[in-house]
C-alpha cells in the first residue's frame, strides 16, 4: 500500500503514512518475538536492555538527521543508509560464521555458503556506498577512476569469490573468511570509484539493489521470512529501477553494474568556445512579458538555492498574465531520481504543468522562452551533437530549440558530469550569472515595479 501511494504525487502522503504504520507494526512484531522466545531466560533482562539501547541510539540518529539534512544533501544521506545496511549485512555474517549453535550438521554446508555470500554482498555494499556518499558530497573527485585493467580486476575478484565459498563450504576457516571480507571491500570501493559522474544516478539505484540483497541475504541468515521478503523486493525494484534509468540515459545497465565495464576514458570534448551573452533581471523580465509560451527546466542548481519558492511564483504570476507556462523535468536532474518533482510539489506548482522530458521534448521548437534554472547536463547539446562527448547519446532537454534561452547559474562552470556546455555560447542563450533563488526574486520585483506603475498610470 505504500507502495502503490507513492508512486503518485497526490497520494504520496497517504503512502508515507502507510510505509510507517507498516514499519511499526514491523518493529513491534520483532520486539515482541525476541520477548517470547527469551521469556524466563536468565539472558532476558541483558537481551532487552540491548534491544533498548539500539533502538534508542538508533532513533536519535536517525530523527537528527532527517530533521537536518537539507534536500540537496538527500542522495548522499541515503547513500549512507545503504552503507548501513552494507555493514549490518556483515556484522550478520560474521556473526553466523562464528556461532553455528542449533544448526543441524547436515545443513551446516547451506549456512556456511549463506555467511559467505551475505558477507560479499554485504560488503560489496558497504565500500560501494561510502565512494557513492563521498563522491555525492563532493568530498573526493566524480570523475571515473580508470585503473589498467579494471574490467580484469573485477572478474577476477568473482572469480576468486566463487572460489573462496566452494573452499569455505568444503572447509570453513576463519583466514578464508577475512580474505572475503577485504576482497569484498576492495571490489566495492573499485566498482563505484571506477564509475563517472553521469553515471551516478544508476549508481545509488544500483546500490540501493545491493543493499536489498543484503537485507535478504541477512534475512537467510537469521531464519527471518520478513527480511527476505522485504530484501528481495527492495533488491529487484532497484534492479528494474537502474534499468530503466540506464534505458532512459541510453546507458548498457550492464556495463553500469559492472563498474563501468568497457566505459573508456571520455575524450576531451569543444564545447565551441566562443563568447557569451549576459542579461540581467530587467532584461529577463521583459522577455519574459513578451512570451507566449514559457517552460522552466530545473536541475540540481534549483535545489542548491532553494528557488523552488520564488519560482513557483514566476510560474503563478506569469499564469495569471495569461502565459503558457509549463515545468520540463530531465529524470536524472539534481542527485536523485523525482527530486525536482519533489521541489516543485513542495513549492506547491501544480502536478499537471510539471511535464517529464519525453512529453514535452518536442515543444521546445514552438516556445518563446525557456529558463534554466540551476540546470546544465540536463541540457547540454554536446550529448545530441558530439559523438566524443563523455555524455554522448544521453537524451536531454532540447532546450536550444527554443526562441530564447536564459541559463540561471552563477559561473561558467560545468555541470555533475563536469563536461562543457556548448549551449552558454548559442546565439538564443543568455546567462543570468547569480544564485538562482536571488536572481528569480530580482525578476520578480522588476514584474512587481512594473505593474505596480502600470496600476498607478490606470488610476
Ligand atoms: P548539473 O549538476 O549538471 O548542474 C547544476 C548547475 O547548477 C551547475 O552547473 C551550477 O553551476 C549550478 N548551480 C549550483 N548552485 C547554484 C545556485 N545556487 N544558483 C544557480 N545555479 C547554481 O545539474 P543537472 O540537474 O542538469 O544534472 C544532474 C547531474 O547530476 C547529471 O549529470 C546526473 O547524471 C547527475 N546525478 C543525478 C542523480 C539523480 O538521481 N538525479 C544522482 C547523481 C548524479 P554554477 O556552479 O556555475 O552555479
Amino acid at each position: 500500500m505504500s507502495l502503490a501511494g507513492l508512486s503518485k504525487h497526490q497520494t504520496s502522503r497517504r503512502g508515507v503514512v502507510y510505509g510507517i504504520i507498516g514499519m511499526t507494526v514491523a518493529l513491534v512484531a520483532t520486539v515482541i518475538v525476541v520477548l517470547t522466545r527469551a521469556w524466563g531466560s536468565s539472558s532476558l533482562p541483558l537481551g532487552v536492555t540491548l534491544l533498548v539501547v539500539a533502538v534508542v541510539v538508533g532513533a536519535i540518529i536517525g530523527l537528527w538527521r532527517a530533521r537536518t539534512v537539507e534536500m540537496t544533501g538527500m542522495p548522499q544521506l541515503i547513500a549512507l543508509f545503504h552503507s548501513f545496511v552494507g555493514a549490518a549485512a556483515v556484522l550478520v555474517g560474521w556473526n553466523g560464521a562464528i556461532d553455528t549453535t542449533g544448526i543441524p550438521a547436515d545443513l551446516l554446508g547451506v549456512h556456511h555458503g549463506e555467511v559467505f555470500i551475505g558477507v560479499f554482498i554485504g560488503g560489496v555494499t558497504l565500500t560501494g556506498s561510502v565512494v557513492a556518499f563521498l563522491k555525492l558530497s563532493a568530498r573526493i573527485s566524480s570523475k571515473p577512476l580508470m585503473l589498467p585493467g579494471k574490467n580484469a580486476l573485477n572478474i577476477g575478484a568473482l572469480v576468486v569469490f566463487v572460489g573462496l565459498t566452494v573452499w569455505y563450504i568444503a572447509a570453513p576457516q576463519l583466514w578464508l573468511l577475512i580474505v572475503v571480507t577485504a576482497l569484498a571491500l576492495a571490489l566495492g570501493w573499485h566498482l563505484v570509484a571506477s564509475i563517472g559522474g553521469g553515471d551516478m544516478p544508476v549508481v545509488i539505484s544500483m546500490l540501493n539493489s545491493y543493499s536489498g540483497w543484503a537485507a535478504a541475504a541477512a534475512g537467510f541468515l537469521l531464519n527471518n521470512d520478513l527480511l527476505i521478503v522485504t530484501g528481495a523486493l527492495v533488491g529487484s525494484s532497484g534492479a528494474y529501477l537502474s534499468y530503466i534509468m540506464c534505458k532512459a540515459m541510453n546507458r548498457s545497465f550492464l556495463s553500469v553494474i559492472a563498474g563501468g565495464f568497457g566505459i573508456e576514458a571520455p575524450s576531451k570534448t569543444d564545447a565551441g568556445g566562443g563568447e557569451h551573452r549576459e542579461i540581467d533581471a530587467a532584461g529577463a523580465a521583459a522577455m519574459l512579458e513578451g512570451a507566449s509560451s514559457v517552460i522552466i527546466t530545473p536541475g540540481y542548481g534549483m535545489a542548491v538555492a532553494q528557488a523552488q519558492y520564488p519560482v513557483a511564483e514566476l510560474a503563478r504570476r506569469l499564469r495569471e498574465q495569461g502565459v503558457d507556462v509549463r515545468f520540463g523535468i530531465h529524470p536524472v536532474a539534481g542527485r536523485l531520481p523525482g527530486h525536482m518533482n519533489v521541489l516543485l510539489a513542495e513549492a506547491r506548482v501544480p502536478y499537471d504543468i510539471v511535464l517529464e522530458m519525453d512529453e514535452i521534448n518536442d515543444d521546445f521548437a514552438s516556445t518563446s522562452v525557456v529558463l534554466v534554472i540551476g540546470a546544465n547536463d540536463t541540457v547540454n547539446p554536446a550529448a545530441a551533437e558530439d559523438p566524443g562527448s563523455p555524455i554522448a547519446g544521453m537524451p536531454v532537454l532540447r532546450v536550444w530549440e527554443a526562441e530564447n534561452v536564459i541559463v540561471f547559474k552563477r559561473s561558467m562552470a560545468a555541470g555533475y558530469a563536469g563536461v562543457d556546455n556548448p549551449l552558454f555560447y548559442r546565439d538564443n542563450a543568455q546567462m543570468l550569472f547569480g544564485d538562482a533563488k536571488e536572481r528569480v526574486e530580482d525578476i520578480l520585483k522588476v514584474l512587481t515595479s512594473q505593474s505596480e506603475a502600470s496600476e498607478g498610470q490606470a488610476r
